[in-house]
């Protein structure tokens, strides 16, 4: 790989401090490679993996909506210029208030999973249109969110109906595979419960209008905890889904359209960081052993958040060509929090041997959740500042950010 096949690479070189990229056309051909894979599905940026104005201008100039968790992300996303009917409550976790603030901004689509919320909704949002969250198997992600939502095939089927009796419209239902799903055996499963609620709302005299199929989309770029390459076999979870939703389509009386919620797959690869070295040194810890240790000037406080279950491709800009001699290292972020590493257990990262304080790296594939998973300045670490340019390069459209 050289340096001119790295996305960002002219603006990873081109700046001296330390800052997040994001590419916003590489974000727009991402949305528009989905649409060739999934035809007809309607897009919601689930917006937490990135929630920068610039790509949600961006996505919603495309035509995406944006799956939205609370009223400060759905006031962002209008901000941004995204129509609000374009954007939906996705978060079965809310109060009231939260129910009754976003009907007055005329969010009109609610997710829900249970009679509790469902009463609230039809008391603070009334007439609105609710989907029913399932709770599926998500086996084979990095990041199961299984347990937290989500109901059973069966309590759905009376969320919907109390829905009904309670005159909200029983509008769709909704899945999460869980996010980076490695697997279409999760999409298989996935399915199978909506095709089994469908049919039972339909011996109820329920039609709905849509499923929603969420997030979870998986990239490559990255190495797992272990140091294996990410391979995701995304050419056949994509004929997994088209096949899913051919067979959803012909289960009862529904007229289905499809939803689906990506963040990892429109960001992901289209961030990078030029972080700095802060210390490479070697140590001996309590089993005497010497290992080393890269400290970088960015961590899981402050852009790399998921380096629990990710390793991120580091370039060492300044230190190129295949004589360099290199030594095993356990990469660390600055702060003084231990969960600020990658496992030591875990692959060590080949990295310069003669590494010095102060030089550049480019830590790659790091675009979802960077921005939003950044503390305040935990241990007086602030968060990046970030820039947008658009197409790869260093270009003039790139609009800097203050932290
Ligand atoms: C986080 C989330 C997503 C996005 O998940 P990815 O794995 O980043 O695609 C989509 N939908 C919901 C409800 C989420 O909570």
């Amino acid at each position: 790989m050289t340096h001119q096949d790295i996305p960002l690479s002219a603006a990873l070189a081109a700046t001296a401090e330390d800052r997040l990229f994001f590419d916003l056309a590489g974000i727009e051909e991402r949305y528009a490679s989905l649409l060739r894979e999934l035809p007809g599905v309607t897009v919601r940026f689930a917006m937490k993996a990135c929630p920068v104005d610039e790509v949600l201008a961006r996505l919603a100039e495309a035509g995406a909506g944006v799956d939205a968790a609370s009223i400060p992300e759905m006031e962002q996303a209008v901000r941004a210029g995204v129509p609000i009917g374009g954007i939906h409550y996705g978060n079965t976790v809310k109060s009231d208030r939260n129910i009754a603030d976003a009907h007055r901004l005329g969010i009109r689509d609610f997710a829900t999973d249970s009679l509790e919320d469902v009463a609230a909704i039809a008391e603070h949002a009334p007439g609105a249109r609710v989907f029913c969250r399932l709770a599926i198997d998500t086996r084979g992600a990095l990041w199961g969110l299984s347990d937290k939502y989500g109901c059973s095939t069966a309590d759905a089927v009376t969320v919907l109906e109390t829905a009904r009796e309670l005159g909200l419209t029983p509008s769709g239902l909704s899945v999460h595979v869980g996010s980076q799903q490695m697997t279409v055996e999760a999409w298989h499963s996935a399915f199978e419960r909506l095709a089994e609620v469908l049919t039972a709302l339909d011996g109820r005299g329920i039609a709905l209008d849509h499923v929603n199929l969420g997030g979870g989309l998986p990239v490559p770029g990255c190495l797992d905890r272990h140091g294996r390459p990410l391979d995701p076999p995304i050419d056949k979870l994509f004929a997994a889904i088209r096949d899913g939703m051919a067979y959803l389509g012909a289960v009862g009386g529904h007229r289905l359209g499809f939803v689906v919620e990506p963040g990892r797959y429109l960001v992901a690869g289209q961030g990078a960081i030029r972080a700095h070295v802060s210390r490479l040194s070697a140590r001996r810890g309590r089993d005497g052993r010497r290992q080393y240790w890269l400290y970088l000037s960015c961590g899981k406080f402050n852009g790399l958040y998921e380096m629990d279950e990710l390793q991120y491709p580091l370039v060492f800009p300044t230190h190129g060509g295949p004589g360099v001699r290199r030594v095993p290292a356990v990469v660390a972020g600055p702060t003084c929090d231990s969960d600020d590493a990658y496992s030591p257990e875990h692959g060590l990262v080949q990295v310069p041997e003669a590494l010095a304080s102060g030089d550049p790296v480019w830590v790659l594939s790091c675009g979802a959740y960077a921005t939003s998973y950044m503390t305040q300045g935990f241990n007086g670490f602030g968060p990046l500042p970030y820039t947008c340019v658009d197409g790869g390069g260093a270009g003039g459209a790139g609009k800097a950010r203050g932290g």
